[in-house]
C-alpha cells in the first residue's frame, strides 16, 4: 500500500530547527531517521503521520564521542558506523556486535540507533543492549528543554518509551568504566538470517586482577512486554572465575526465572532453551573479553 498523503516536509539542520518544526507541524508530524521502520508502518497505515521532519541533514545528531563521564552515541549514528568503530571495544562491543548483525546490508546502511530505541519494537537488539548497558537517554524539547531518562525507564512495551511525541532524541549516554577488565557481548537468535530476532541476549562481565567476577549484567530481548534485566545472573557469577559450569548454572537461572511468550515465532518453552544456550554463550565471549582472551 501506498503511504498516506503528506501535506508537509521538513528538512532541518540542527537541533533547535528540528524542534521549531516540530513545534510549527504539530501533533501530526513524526521525525523520521532511517525510515527503516516508519515507511513500513506508513505503507501499512499504521502510521499516519501528516507531516514528516527528516533529522538526515542534522549533522549534531550523527556520530560518537568519548569523554571522561562515557561515551556518547548521537541517536543518527548508523549501524554501519557502530559496527566497525574502535571506540566502543571493552566496556560497549555489545553494541559493535547487535550492530554489525542487524537485517541486511540496507538496513544497516540506513538504520539507526535512535530509530530503534524510539521505535521500541519487542525483540529489537539495541533496546536490549543499551539496556544491559545502562545507557542514560536525553529527550529534548521545544517547551521543556532537556531530560536524561535512564533505559530502563525510557522502555515501557511494544512500541511505547517515555518520550513524548514532541521530544527529540539528542543522546544516548554510557557510563564510563574500566579499559581492562571488563567486557560485553551480544548475540541474537532468528527464524532468518536478516531477520528480528525470537531472542536476543546481551551480558556484561567485569573481572578483577586475579580473574573473579566483579559485576555481572544479562539482558534478554524478544519477551513481552520489553527488553528485560536479570540481576540473578550476578548472584550466580560474583566472585567466581569464569568457568563453562558457572556460565551454564547462571544462564539457566536466568531461563527458570524469566517468563516467555508463546507466538508464531516459538514457544515459550523454546524462548527459555535459547535463553539457556545462548545466554552461557554470550556470558562466555563478554567473560572472554573482560579477561583479554
Ligand atoms: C528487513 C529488516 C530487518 C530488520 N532486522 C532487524 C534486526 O535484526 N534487529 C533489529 O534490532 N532491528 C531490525 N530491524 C529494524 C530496524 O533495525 C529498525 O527499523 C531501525 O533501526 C529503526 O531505525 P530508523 O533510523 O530506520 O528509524 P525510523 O524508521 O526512521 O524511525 C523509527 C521511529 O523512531 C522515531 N525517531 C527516529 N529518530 C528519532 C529521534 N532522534 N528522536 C525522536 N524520535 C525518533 C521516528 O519518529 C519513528 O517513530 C529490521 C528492519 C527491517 C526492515
Amino acid at each position: 500500500m501506498y503511504p498516506a498523503p503528506i501535506e508537509a516536509y521538513f528538512a532541518p539542520r540542527t537541533i533547535d530547527g528540528a524542534l521549531q518544526c516540530r513545534a510549527e507541524a504539530g501533533d501530526d508530524a513524526m521525525f523520521i531517521a532511517g525510515g527503516m521502520s516508519l515507511m513500513q508502518a506508513m505503507k501499512a497505515r499504521l502510521a499516519t503521520p501528516r507531516a514528516l521532519i527528516d533529522l538526515n541533514e542534522v549533522e549534531e545528531l550523527s556520530g560518537l564521542a568519548k569523554g571522561p563521564r562515557g561515551v556518547t552515541v548521537r541517536p543518527l549514528t548508523r549501524y554501519r558506523e557502530l559496527a566497525v568503530t574502535t571506540a566502543l571495544h571493552g566496556a560497549l562491543q555489545a553494541i559493535g556486535d547487535a550492530a554489525s548483525t542487524v537485517g541486511d546490508r540496507q538496513v544497516r546502511n540506513a538504520g539507526t540507533i535512535g530509530g530503534s530505541l524510539c521505535w521500541n519494537y519487542v525483540a529489537s537488539c539495541m533496546p536490549n543492549v543499551c539496556l544491559c548497558l545502562d545507557a542514560t537517554l536525553v529527550l529534548a524539547s521545544l517547551e521543556r528543554g532537556e531530560r536524561g531518562v535512564p533505559i530502563n525507564e525510557f522502555l515501557i512495551g511494544p512500541l511505547e518509551t517515555a518520550r513524548r511525541d514532541d521530544e527529540l532524541l539528542v543522546e544516548i549516554n554510557f557510563p564510563a568504566s574500566k579499559v581492562y577488565g571488563v567486557g560485553s557481548a551480544y548475540r541474537k537468535y532468528g527464524g532468518t538470517v536478516d531477520g528480528l530476532p525470537i531472542v536476543g541476549i546481551a551480558a556484561l562481565i567485569e573481572v578483577d586482577e586475579t580473574g573473579l567476577c566483579t559485576d555481572a549484567r544479562f539482558s534478554v530481548g524478544g519477551i513481552l512486554p520489553t527488553a528485560r534485566r536479570f540481576d540473578g545472573v550476578g548472584d550466580a557469577l560474583l566472585g567466581r572465575s569464569g568457568t563453562p559450569a558457572a556460565f551454564v548454572e547462571a544462564a539457566s537461572a536466568a531461563a527458570d526465572a524469566i517468563e516467555t511468550q508463546t507466538d508464531h515465532l516459538a514457544s515459550a518453552h523454546y524462548r527459555k532453551v535459547l535463553i539457556r544456550t545462548l545466554g552461557r554463550d554470550v556470558l562466555a565471549e563478554a567473560h572472554a573479553r573482560a579477561t583479554g582472551g
